[in-house]
């Protein structure tokens, strides 16, 4: 067990989802790490799904991934950019995970006879995934229950909440609920019903919510503040207002303001002494909001149209461009429109490209089309995983004459597979959780692009993917330019590649994305945009 008395925060949202409860979340811990807290955040997803690895990106985002290697809720990546701390496998759990767990258990006779059931069996598998956290000391953990309250499927988490209130104690636990206040535009008001409703629907399940996250277009009038708390036995204090703001980053700092870290550490029972030193934030805040300069980067992908399945690398942009006190805009480009006649059309006054990760075939015809615009126009470009392999196949087509050059993952009879599986690979049957993943060491060559963008020669990376750059091809892409400058020091699977010749022609096989937060933006998208100002 933990040495320490570790205080745990169970985030509930109400009336409906898409509230934001990942932003409040890790605004909370952020403002309780500058505290001095030490603080982790993890989220329980009420799907079946064992992890959200094997879902669309236009039904759930992206998939982020961690150190270890979890394919997991990309509110993790949001957890991991405001606290600049890495999270795990342990930070994400899903129904499925739960059951996948209680049922082996079954099998192994583990219940000795017992009739499984949801109270007790899989309540306790939920509290003991929130409780292992604690084997790493931290001050508080923060659990987000996703969903909403009232929903069937969360009922198990809700349920559990309420019994691990019980048994830690008043002192050491506290249920935010984060709720939203609509506003009627024809009267003018903010309404309160919703929210008085969610809180009773709440305590129906045995829960008072101690703090309300208010989420709003308009400010609360005291009045309604009043009868919020009345209403939902809060004291005044602990209604917290969270209006709309223009970017996410200032909502710590919003927070912050109405004392949400000091009502947070009374209800817990928790002294500091420590000032939130929010400093570097806000000089953050301050270089996103008064750029110098401004570039134009194509982002070229083909789940565009929902933007979330994108989200760290748009949030990457915003670290790295704050940084550089640059502005960059996203011009979102669908890869399954581009042609040769309207490539200028999509991509006149970009001045830079990233090509996405991503599966499957459509849209790859689009992507190499895009990758040898860059290339024969000195545009920058940082291909990211499949981007990195689109680079690849149009070099070997283009530069290398290898007509029908391909990954294997969409042309399995290539006769120039330049991307292939690996062959630990080639037998695996499930989908779900068997990509190469999470961090591996890529060892850079001294003199390389890339060394002199990270000032390292070992870097270590996120991984997620199955299709590799074929070595076979690798002395044919050298002569004519195209350097792999980066390659795992183990395997020597080749992990980067380079064009000489080109101002800023690179590609990753890992997600540099994920690994950038406010604190350390990452300095690939730093290279990429300065490169782009240049080019401006
Ligand atoms: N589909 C490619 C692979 O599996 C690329 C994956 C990605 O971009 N994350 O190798």
């Amino acid at each position: 067990m933990s040495k320490k008395n570790t205080k745990y925060i169970f985030v509930t949202g109400g009336v409906t989802s898409s509230l934001g409860k990942g932003i409040v979340s890790a605004s909370l811990g952020l403002l309780l790490k500058s505290r001095g807290f030490s603080v982790t955040i993890q989220k329980l997803d009420p799907y079946i799904n064992i992890d959200p690895g094997t879902l669309n990106p236009y039904e759930h985002g992206e998939c982020y991934v961690t150190e270890d290697g979890a394919e997991t809720d990309l509110d993790l990546g949001h957890y991991e950019r405001y606290l600049d701390a890495p999270t795990s496998q342990n930070n994400n759990v899903t129904t499925g995970r739960i059951y996948q767990t209680v049922i082996e258990k079954e099998r192994r006779g583990e219940f000795l006879g017992k009739t499984v059931q949801v109270i007790p069996h899989i309540t306790n598998e939920i509290k003991r995934r929130i409780k292992i956290l604690a084997k790493q000391n931290y001050d508080i953990i923060i659990t987000e229950i996703g969903g909403t309250v009232g929903d069937i499927e969360s009922l198990p988490y809700i349920e559990s909440v309420r019994q691990l209130k019980w048994e830690l104690g008043e002192s050491n636990s506290m249920v935010i609920h984060l709720t939203l206040l609509p506003y009627l535009a024809s009267s003018g008001e903010l309404k309160t019903k919703p929210s008085q409703h969610s809180v009773r629907q709440l305590m129906e399940s045995g829960i008072q919510a101690d703090v309300l996250v208010c989420r709003t277009e308009h400010k609360i009038p005291k009045e309604q503040r009043a009868k919020l708390a009345q209403f939902c036995n809060v004291s005044i204090d602990n209604v917290i207002e969270c209006k709309d703001l223009e970017t996410i980053y200032e909502v710590p700092l919003y927070l912050q303001k109405q004392n949400f870290d000091d009502v947070v550490l009374k209800e817990l029972h928790l002294k500091s002494d420590q000032e939130a030193d929010l400093k570097d934030w806000k000089n953050f805040l301050k270089r996103y909001k008064n750029p110098k300069k401004s570039v134009e980067i194509a982002l070229v992908g083909k789940y565009v149209s929902l933007q979330d399945s994108y989200k760290s690398i748009a949030e990457a942009f915003i670290h790295a461009g704050a940084d550089l006190e640059t502005d960059v805009k996203i011009r979102w480009v669908y890869s399954g429109d581009l042609l040769a006649d309207n490539l200028e059309e999509n991509f006149a006054g970009i001045d830079g490209m990233l090509i996405a990760p991503g599966f499957g075939d459509r849209g790859i015809e689009g992507k190499i089309l895009a990758a040898q615009y860059a290339r024969e126009k000195n545009i920058p470009l940082l291909g990211i995983c499949l981007g990195m392999q689109i680079m690849t196949i149009e070099f070997a087509r283009n530069v290398l004459g290898y007509a029908k050059a391909n990954s294997v993952e969409f042309d399995n009879a290539t006769p120039e597979p330049v991307i292939s599986l690996m062959e630990e690979q080639k037998n695996v049957v499930d989908k779900g959780g068997t990509m190469r993943l999470g961090a591996w060491k890529c060892s850079l060559k001294a003199g390389s692009k890339l060394h002199d963008v990270y000032g390292a020669r070992t870097i270590s990376e996120r991984h997620r993917h199955r299709y590799e750059f074929n070595s076979e091809f690798r002395e044919d892409f050298e002569k004519a330019g195209m350097m792999a400058t980066g390659q795992n020091p183990e395997t020597g699977l080749v992990e980067t590649i380079e064009l000489k010749e080109h101002p800023f022609y690179v590609g990753v096989q890992y997600h540099p994305e994920y690994k950038s937060t406010v604190a350390t933006p990452h300095p690939l998208f730093k290279e990429l945009i300065r490169k782009a100002a240049e080019k401006k």
